[in-house]
């Protein structure tokens, strides 16, 4: 149906949000009546968060941008969609005719379609002919693809569907806090909490945690930064202590005796000084995996952002995922490891060639071979396709630089607010020549902007996601967009023409798909079988999905691991800690998070009346004898300073949390801005920046 208006049961769905994309069934005729049920589906199990059930608040946001906006005079004011574009396209031919083609960057964003995320590397590489495009998934699941790549291969975020995690009695969660950022992801834990197998690594006692607890399990209250050292020692005692599976690594690893002498140092006693955690706890973490995998009751690892973002990010999951293979939970039925990814397209926005290194179907932008297909693809010549970029935030800090990017066009992303060391990301976007934003709502980041366009929104137009285990998904169209606002595909097909590209820029989802599946047919994440009529019709259909493998791969490695040996590998890798350690000038170590009610920046979600009446300020949770050793009582006015910014929240006591700890979430701009106080040093593999330890103090607020 072209809306949910025309078909009385409503047009199938999925959420506006994360990458659990639960399902969900839009009816009503009009924004002003549109209403959200949850449907049935393997994922969310007919289940909704609260953000989900409000998700159609966004579409009738009187926020809503419906004009292109120009600054004219220091204000953005409005301007037709020709003034506009034409204004765009004369800052990029003048600025590459002047500084070359670099001197024009595009940015990214998880949370487009795939034929967004398709499109935008394909407008960068091809009409600009830029190398300067990276995403804000650089950000989010970088560190955990870079060690699924080097240990496994291949990175898909979850190697099988999400419903074999539902009967496991354990599970081990490093990092994650499902019951605030995906409650329905809760329905697959229930069998492990009530075995008391569920377990959590988290300096917080976050409310997953506390379920953990609640049915017999464990939390791992770890000091944040030092997960790596958690894995090794973790990895001693499966060792040590009998757990390993020998036969699984001598038939289907390579590398442990290199990976060995590194974790043989990390004595469980040592550990324990490091992480805080306890040698109990530890020993019964890895005897409660082992003792499911050997009753065959189901035993998996998973990790999210706590332990990969951090400057050493990829070496972190690298070790928990030779954790996992010393158990020998990969490539198996009923056990493994995986990666739970955050943004509603997390995995599909990495596939398709947004990243700075990468082209579509997840083929290096370095390999000649992956070249010579795409530009076959896209009719032109291999050697013109520019070669990798820079890396997010090492393209953010170059602009407006000598050699930096200065014009900036931004898709689906809020640097502003999510960027490390944003005053510094700020300062660097107020020296561009023009920042260009395309979002449907003012952010902070369109409010700094040139030049603002106003796009089209989740149902309010077709597309595919791509979700947290790799299934592809259709996204409907339930509503007609408001007049005024244009797609993303509609605005490079013109932008490209006004640059005289004489490539096709296709505005039809449906079409770009096709050309996607062309493309990624042949590469990793192969879609080449993935018709868009095999998603209308139902089909389940997880990548790789080809001509040699028509009904997809929900199960990834189960023969062999996608080496050129077929082998995983356990990689050396050692602890090394935050990058910024704690001293007497910022004694306590801030970690940054999210709540139930708002989703990454929440540029989004603060709109929503429901989530922002429940969750509308910034806040610093503190422990008790932190507190008031800053003379900090429950809801007084706090600055937690860093060697970067300040930023002011109520104090929320919290005598569960780590005395050395404050806990900040980074869904607020202006002065209750986190990432002014986090910095950026970046992981050497994935780029990742780090978000989860960066040293401040505690002041009451002038
Ligand atoms: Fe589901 Fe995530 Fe949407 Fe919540 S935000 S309803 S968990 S997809």
């Amino acid at each position: 149906p072209a809306t949910a208006g025309s078909d009385p049961a409503g047009v199938a769905t999925h959420c506006a949000y994360c990458g659990l994309q639960c399902a969900m069934t839009l009816t009503g005729s009009s924004a002003a009546d549109l209403a959200v049920a949850p449907r049935r589906f393997p994922t969310n199990r007919g289940g909704l968060c609260q953000k989900g059930w409000t998700s159609a608040e966004l579409l009738r946001t009187p926020a809503r941008l419906t004009t292109p906006l120009l600054r004219r005079d220091g204000e953005l004011a409005p301007a037709s969609w020709d003034e506009a574009l034409d204004v765009v396209a004369d800052a990029i031919v003048r600025t590459q005719a002047a500084y070359g083609r670099d001197a024009v960057a595009v940015f990214g964003g998880g949370g487009l379609t795939n034929e967004k995320a398709y499109q935008l590397g394909k407008f960068a590489r091809v009409a600009l002919r830029t190398s300067q495009v990276d995403y804000n998934g650089r950000w989010c699941m970088s560190s955990a693809a870079a060690a699924g790549i080097r240990c496994f291969g291949l990175d898909r975020g979850l190697p099988f569907p999400v419903t074999d995690i539902g009967s496991a009695h354990a599970v081990l969660l490093l990092g994650a806090n499902p019951a605030e950022t995906m409650p329905p992801f809760l329905t697959h834990l229930v069998r492990a909490a009530d075995a008391g197998g569920l377990m959590v690594a988290d300096p917080r006692l976050t409310p997953t945690a506390a379920k953990a607890l609640d049915g017999g399990g464990l939390h791992l209250q770890l000091r944040p930064g030092t997960d790596a050292a958690l894995a090794l020692g973790m990895l001693h005692v499966a060792v040590t202590e009998g757990y390993a599976d020998r036969r699984f690594i001598a038939e289907r690893t390579t590398g442990f005796d290199d990976l060995w002498p590194v974790a043989a140092q990390w004595l469980p006693e040592r550990v324990e000084r490091v992480t805080g955690v306890a040698v109990t706890t530890l020993r019964t973490a890895v005897a409660t995996l082992a003792r499911a995998r050997d009753t065959e009751r189901g035993a998996y690892v998973l990790s999210a952002r706590g332990s990969e973002q951090h400057a050493s990010g990829t070496d972190t999951v690298t070790a928990f995922i030779a954790l996992a293979l010393a158990l020998g939970l990969p490539g198996n039925s009923g056990t493994g490891f995986g990666t739970i990814t955050g943004q509603g397209n997390g995995q599909g926005g990495r596939e398709h060639g947004q990243k700075a290194d990468q082209l579509p179907g997840y083929r290096r932008i370095d390999d000649p071979a992956a070249r010579a297909h795409v530009a076959a693809v896209w009719g032109v010549d291999p050697a013109d396709l520019p070669g990798p970029g820079r890396s997010a935030f090492e393209l953010l800090d170059a602009l407006g630089t000598e050699s930096g990017p200065r014009v900036l066009l931004v898709h689906g992303s809020n640097p502003v607010v999510s960027a490390p060391d944003a005053r510094r990301v700020s300062d660097r976007l107020a020296a561009l020549d023009l920042l260009v934003v395309s979002d449907f709502v003012l952010s902070e980041t369109a409010a700094v902007a040139d030049v603002v366009l106003p796009v089209l929104q989740w149902a309010e137009e077709e597309g595919t996601m791509t979700n947290l285990e790799g299934r592809v998904l259709r996204r409907r169209r339930a509503l007609a967009a408001p007049a005024g606002c244009r797609s993303e595909l509609r605005i490079w097909n013109e932008l490209a023409s006004r640059l005289g590209c004489s490539t096709g820029f296709p505005t039809e989802p449906r079409l770009v798909f096709d050309e996607l599946r062309r493309a990624s047919a042949g590469g990793p994440a192969d879609y080449s079988a993935v018709t868009w009529e095999r998603l209308d019709a139902g089909e389940s259909l997880h990548w790789p999905c080809s001509p040699q493998r028509p009904q997809g791969t929900p199960r990834l490695f189960l023969d062999r691991f996608a080496t050129p040996d077929g082998r995983a590998r356990f990689v050396p890798v050692d602890h090394v800690g935050p990058a910024e350690p704690d001293d007497t000038a910022y004694p306590l170590v801030a970690t940054t998070g999210r709540v139930l009610q708002h989703y990454q920046s929440g540029a989004q979600t603060r709109l929503v009346e429901e989530l922002s009446a429940a969750a509308g300020e910034m806040f610093v949770q503190v422990h008790p004898d932190t507190a008031s050793a800053a003379g900090l009582d429950e809801g007084a006015l706090a600055d937690v300073v860093s060697r970067r910014g300040r930023t002011r929240a109520t104090v929320r006591v919290d005598e569960d949390l780590r005395p050395d700890v404050v806990f900040l979430p980074f869904h607020w701009g202006d002065d209750g801005r986190a990432n002014s106080l986090t910095h950026a040093a970046l992981d050497p593999t994935s780029r990742m920046p780090e978000f989860k330890a960066c040293a401040v103090r505690l002041e009451a607020a002038q």
